[in-house]
């Protein structure tokens, strides 16, 4: 396992350099302008916050235009325009202010507010800063003060600068000042198939940080898929497959339910109810219950011969994982399989393991849809995707 698909490792600064150009006019009026410079081939990008003098707070973001272009937003009153470089993939470390969670993606964009894969918060991007990105911003305006009141002859200019390139070739066991960042590979990295954004996450769903769609769908999707490999490839059993897809597709669910319950204001009595729902069983209460409260519609389109099929499928999964196979009093009265005989093993074919996994795709894409109508993702990144892929397909 190469050192990036380890869980919570530290990935080191990008080492580019902010810089600092101090000027001192012929009247001996001194100003000052923050660069960056990286001087190492690795990956690298840079981003730009306004930040509040003298303790360098962090007021927005803004977007750094070409050459002669001006900054967008222009710089709120009292505030300088700092730069920092990213991490050596060229991400950003995040960490969500109102759950704390860390994260990391592409981009710290100034255009769009970022989403907590976690708690759903949507914010500007630069409430996101790390505890240590702060640290450095607030070492950026110390630096600005100290070299603003330190002499310098009229007509002249110099350059300062904040030597990350150094601090990142150290090794691990010297010690680091309080200004160095670096970021923290987290545990499921994947590009949102709705805006193409990188995502780093802790545990397995999020939102995207850039668009805000949860990943549930896609992060279905693919172990479905390895699950259809391996029934194929004979690498596991049609009654395994069963029981995994449903199971994987039961956790998806869930947590759309668990999202539910954290971010809409409910009565405690509702939530412990909603806690206990699980999806894995069509004619539990959990269907009818995200009607009632939701208005959410997890069959709408499916067939009743469908439905019938789900649940008898559903039902062989409690016998393969709980019964050893053999059917049961509990699986004739309530799976609707005319053919079943008490006692009899079950026998599994690989047909209805890739329709059962077909229709539980769609009742996931269905929860899905009518999830993002109450929590509704940011179109921008979206869209600008969306015209990307279109230019590529042109050429
Ligand atoms: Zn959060
Ligand atoms: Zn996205």
């Amino acid at each position: 396992m190469s050192y990036y698909d380890q869980d919570f490792k530290e990935i080191a600064h990008c080492g580019a350099n902010t810089t600092i150009h101090i000027s001192c006019d012929e009247e001996g009026r001194k100003s000052a302008a923050f660069g960056i410079v990286h001087r190492s081939p690795g990956p690298m990008t840079a981003i730009g916050i306004y930040i509040l003098l003298p303790q360098g707070i962090p007021v927005c973001d803004f977007r750094m235009g070409g050459i002669g272009q001006p900054f967008d937003p222009p710089p709120p009153k009292g505030t300088v325009p700092a730069i920092l470089g990213s991490d050596s993939m060229g991400y950003w470390g995040h960490q969500c202010p109102q759950c704390n969670g860390y994260f990391r993606n592409r981009n710290h964009a100034a255009v769009y507010p970022q989403t907590c894969p976690y708690c759903g918060l949507r914010t500007e991007a630069s409430h996101f800063l790390t505890p240590a990105q702060r640290m450095f911003l607030a070492h950026l305006a110390a630096t600005l003060e100290t070299e603003l009141e330190a002499p310098d002859e009229n007509g002249t200019e110099r350059q300062v600068e904040i030597d990350m390139a150094t601090l990142v070739k150290q090794s691990a066991k010297e010690p680091k000042p309080s200004f160095y960042y670096a970021s923290q590979t987290q545990q499921t990295r994947y590009s949102c198939e709705h805006c193409g954004e990188f995502n780093d996450i802790r545990g397995l769903y999020g939102y995207c940080a850039a668009c805000g769609w949860r990943n549930n769908v896609q992060m279905l999707a693919g172990r479905l898929s390895e699950i259809r490999a391996e029934v194929n490839s004979e690498r596991i059993r049609p009654e395994a497959a069963v029981g995994q897809s449903v199971s994987t597709f039961d956790a998806a669910c869930r947590d759309f339910a668990n999202q539910m319950t954290r971010r809409i204001p409910m009565k405690p009595t509702r939530q412990k109810e909603l806690s206990r729902l699980v999806f894995h069983d069509t004619e539990s209460e959990t269907f009818k219950r995200m009607k009632q409260y939701f208005d959410l519609a997890p069959l709408k389109g499916i067939q009743e011969k469908d439905v019938k099929f789900i649940r008898m499928m559903m039902e062989r999964r409690h016998v393969y994982e709980h019964n050893s196979g053999v059917i049961d009093q509990r699986y004739i009265e309530r799976s609707g399989d005319a053919d079943a005989i008490e006692g009899n093993l079950l026998r599994e074919g690989r047909d209805n393991v890739h329709r059962l996994i077909g229709l539980l795709t769609r009742i996931v894409a269905n929860v899905d849809k009518d999830f993002h109508e109450i929590f509704t993702p940011t179109k921008w990144p979206i869209e600008h995707y969306g015209d990307l892929k279109k230019r590529r397909a042109k050429r």
